[in-house]
């Protein structure tokens, strides 16, 4: 049985097979993927489109909230054994997973453009993203979980240390665009912190993350030590949070909320990357040519359904003109197409959905005053869901397009007289995820990126730099989100601290015979002293 999602365009019938599947793509090898599925024998289906050709990719199982229950029993079940392995050990295996993610990386690719659609140079992206954090967190996962020895209450007589415990059953919820990456990205700290992981594959991507599931069972991760479920979004998300330990979602700023809220009434913890609506400050003394070609790059990268993506370009006057040609000559320069190769640089939009809201925005703003200077159509010619790389200035906050996110390859220009104004505009709305400069004065840039709510700056890159350097933290200020990925954050996130304290001379407190007020003397007497000596 196939039936429709209420999030993701879907079949409803048998119909014609995607003329896009990848030939190597088998029905056994779609078997050996989609038995990860933690749904019973016989269980309904969900067939999502394939966005280069609008026909359907293949069934995968769906599962209900019993189900859901289920698949965490079980990696409860299966997480003392896991933590027991030792870091070394899990890092061990997630390295064996990197070398197999490098050496099988054209399979993925293909699974990654069938499903969501994108341009091979962004999915192969993916596949750095994730080889990074790979040996990021076997690499340096022992020095990030170590004990921290703290000065005790009593010197001497007692110790004291703080120590890291994994949380138990990690939940992971992410979306379609970047099925690899947010999928598999935030599952690696997890495991290496001696968690088991429930992860919930998105309706219009499930192939890929099971795929990585596959690949993770050959670099010898237990069965039960993360286990994926799939189906409509709500119902199988909801269930999750309901019975995980700690929830990491990534996804809109509207359905983060509603997690958040879940998550909260059970007190467990939560992290969550939402929604952007990024802008891009090009200042007055900026390299013209190289600030075009990074906001080109950011603006259209991954058909521009990036969180961190840029949608808004505010340009000092004085270069406004000299920028503004800049930019249309790099945006009329994209190779817009759909293909298993590197020729084009912008692929489709992943589904009807993404192309109505992008067209909406459009012509909402066209509507209400705005100006295309490029783009601003659909282009049915080259697939069902293309979008033309769009620029549009006179774009005010009555428009849609102004601050909502729009997610698609369009962005903004707006004049602005100096820094002053530079930062106001970029802080107005709610939302705080990336942000970008470019300015031949680094210093000077790097003095203006604090007063930006963005959780990243990019000075002289558009997006990807920041979250590039998986040493330092990745997240969003505001609308955008809650909590860190990368770095030490992104690890310690999910583990508790334990304080363990031991005494070497019994309970603390007066010692038998000894008057309590003669204790309480001695005791004022050792704060004062303490604080003459000015130890901490
Ligand atoms: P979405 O919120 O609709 O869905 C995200 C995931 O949540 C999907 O897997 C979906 O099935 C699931 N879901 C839906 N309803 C749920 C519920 N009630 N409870 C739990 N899970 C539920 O987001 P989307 O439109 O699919 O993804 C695009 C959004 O994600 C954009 O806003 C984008 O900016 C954001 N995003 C943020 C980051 C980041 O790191 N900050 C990264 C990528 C995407």
């Amino acid at each position: 049985m196939t039936t429709a999602l209420p999030d993701a365009p879907q079949t409803t019938g048998p119909g014609p097979a995607s003329r896009f599947r990848p030939e190597w793509v088998s029905d056994a090898r779609l078997a050996s993927w989609t038995r990860w599925v933690a749904a019973p024998a016989g269980a309904a289906t969900l067939t999502a489109t394939a966005p280069y050709d609008g026909l359907p990719t293949a069934p995968v199982p769906a599962c209900g909230p019993d189900d859901v229950a289920a698949a965490v029993a079980a990696a409860r079940a299966a997480q003392p054994a896991w933590a027991t392995l030792g870091v070394d050990e899990r890092a061990e295996v997630v390295l064996r997973f990197h070398d197999l993610l490098v050496e099988r990386q054209d399979e993925v690719l293909d699974l990654i453009q069938w499903e969501m659609g994108k341009a091979r140079f962004h999915a192969w992206q993916e596949v750095l993203q994730v080889g990074n954090l790979a040996r990021h967190y076997a690499r340096h996962g022992r020095a990030y979980l170590e004990d921290r020895k703290v000065r005790p209450a009593i010197p001497l007589a007692t110790s004291a240390r703080e120590v890291r415990v994994p949380k138990g059953v990690v939940g992971i919820i992410s979306p379609w665009n970047y099925p690899l990456y947010l999928g598999v990205g935030d599952l690696l700290p997890a495991l290496v912190a001696g968690n088991t992981v429930v992860g919930k594959a998105d309706p219009q991507t499930p192939l890929t993350l099971l795929w990585a599931r596959a690949l993770m069972a050959e670099a010898g991760l237990p069965e039960d030590a993360w286990k994926v479920v799939a189906g409509p979004g709500a119902e199988v998300g909801e269930a999750l949070v309901d019975h995980v330990d700690y929830i990491a979602f990534t996804g809109s700023t509207a359905t983060g909320r509603l997690v958040a809220e879940r998550a909260a009434r059970r007190l467990i913890g939560a992290s969550l990357e939402l929604g952007g609506k990024n802008p891009l400050i090009v200042r007055h003394d900026a390299d013209l040519a190289v600030a075009a070609r990074g906001t080109a790059d950011a603006a259209f990268a991954n058909t521009g359904q990036m969180c961190i993506h840029i949608e808004r370009v505010l340009v000092h006057t004085d270069v406004y003109d000299d920028f503004r040609e800049a930019l249309l000559a790099a945006t009329s320069g994209q190779r817009v197409g759909q293909a298993y190769d590197y020729a084009f640089g912008v692929g489709s939009l992943a589904s009807q959905a993404q192309l109505d809201k992008v067209s909406a925005h459009v012509a909402d703003a066209v509507a209400k005053g705005a100006t295309v200077l490029a783009g601003g159509r659909a282009l049915p010619e080259i697939g069902p869901f293309v979008y033309a790389p769009t620029v549009l200035e006179g774009v005010t906050e009555d428009m849609d397009l102004c601050l909502g996110e729009t997610f698609g390859p369009v962005v903004a220009l707006y004049r602005v007289a100096d820094d002053d104004e530079a930062v106001a505009v970029a802080n107005q709305g709610r939302a705080g995820l990336s942000a970008s400069i470019f300015s031949k004065d680094i210093a000077a840039a790097q003095a203006l990126a604090p007063r930006i709510r963005a959780g990243s700056v990019n000075i002289n890159d558009g997006a990807s730099l920041a979250a590039g350097t998986v040493e330092a933290g990745m997240g969003g200020m505001g609308d955008s989100g809650l909590g860190r990925r990368h770095g030490p954050e992104g690890i310690r996130k999910y583990t508790e601290t334990q304080t363990v304290v031991a005494s070497r001379i019994g309970p603390v407190g007066p010692p038998a015979g000894t008057p309590v007020a003669k204790f309480v003397a001695l005791g004022n007497g050792q704060l004062r002293l303490l604080r003459r000596l000015r130890v901490r």
